[in-house]
């Protein structure tokens, strides 16, 4: 779970999409916010592919993703990391995790007794081995301090933070019971593995951030007492507010968001900087000129002007 040694020393930042679908106006809003803030501060902009969950994946979707950033001239750094190439790795990183892991068979039924907030009721049980479980971190391995760490943070664009794991969240999914891995894992893994530095992405998963940071330090924890000691910095993270439909639910594939037309490239980078309070001067509007655009882009941004709010509507979508 070691980053590269060079890692520390400059901003790396990412945008990391799941090929459920073709990019939409909210998704470019991301991309350009996580482009943006990297290019601004001179730092490396990755791109990794989320494609670990098959059934939540459509063909062709990686692809036309990685043609829609190249028309919108988001030019990422270096090679994609493709999930699915990860698996080995996940694999290791849950077995580090083993002391502060069980297996649990609970179902969907379950879960809405509970609300959602796990119990950990499952971790004190023997399970046969053909049981089909999901496996569970058991909160409460950290120190009273690291937890902390984990739960309070200042984000960049919506300010202070804490949420209650415990309280909260529950003891959360590292494997799903179908064998793939769970998000919250594979995410922090590789986040690790790139040595990112800058998290900027929509504020939908804001409510992840605690969970992803206690992973890590819990990765920390885990390698202090390996051979390799190595501590990776907790990122900065910085979530924006995410677009919405006129009903207020998130541009995504599942309310039939619209695909981006890369075509007309400009002119939807144009309304996502306008979107993101930094609209391109009229200059520079008329030109139309990619590269004048981005340019421009990339010396103007400024953190403040965003938002600190979590959503706005998007007419027209
Ligand atoms: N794949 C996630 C999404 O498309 C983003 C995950 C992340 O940035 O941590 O919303």
């Amino acid at each position: 779970m070691s980053p590269a040694p060079s890692a520390y020393t400059n901003y790396i930042g990412r945008f990391a999409p799941s090929p459920s679908g073709p990019l939409h106006f909210g998704s470019l809003i991301t991309a350009l916010a996580s482009f943006l803030d990297a290019k601004h501060h001179n730092g490396k902009w990755l791109v990794r592919m989320e494609d670990i969950d098959p059934p939540r994946e459509e063909a062709g979707a990686a692809e036309r993703i990685l043609a829609s950033l190249q028309a919108h001239q988001l030019l990422w750094d270096g090679d994609i990391l493709y999930q699915s190439t990860r698996l080995a790795a996940y694999q290791q990183g849950l077995d580090s995790l083993k002391q502060a892991t069980y297996r649990c068979q609970c179902g969907r039924q379950q879960l809405l007794e509970l609300r959602g907030i796990y119990d950990s009721r499952c971790r004190h049980k023997t399970l046969d081995n053909d049981v089909l479980t999901s496996t569970r971190i058991h909160l409460q391995c950290l120190s009273d301090n690291e937890l902390f760490v984990a739960e309070h943070y200042h984000d960049l664009f919506q300010g202070e933070q804490q949420q209650s794991l415990q309280q909260e969240v529950g003891d959360f999914i590292l494997r799903r019971k179908d064998g793939l891995f769970a998000y919250q894992l594979a995410v922090v893994c590789d986040d690790i593995f790139q040595g990112i530095t800058h998290i900027i992405r929509g504020s939908d998963l804001l409510s992840s951030t605690p969970r992803q940071r206690y992973l890590i330090q819990l990765f920390n924890q885990q390698s202090h007492t390996s051979l390799h000691q190595t501590t990776y910095p907790l990122p900065d993270y910085g979530h924006i507010p995410i677009a919405s439909n006129k009903l207020h639910q998130k541009l995504s594939k599942q309310h039939k968001a619209k695909p981006l037309d890369d075509t007309q490239a400009f002119d939807n980078l144009c309304r996502a900087l306008a979107f993101l309070k930094h609209p391109a001067p009229q200059d520079i509007q008329q030109q139309k000129s990619m590269h004048d655009l981005v340019v421009w882009a990339i010396a103007a941004w400024r953190r403040e002007k965003i938002p600190q709010t979590l959503s706005f509507v998007v007419e027209g979508e």
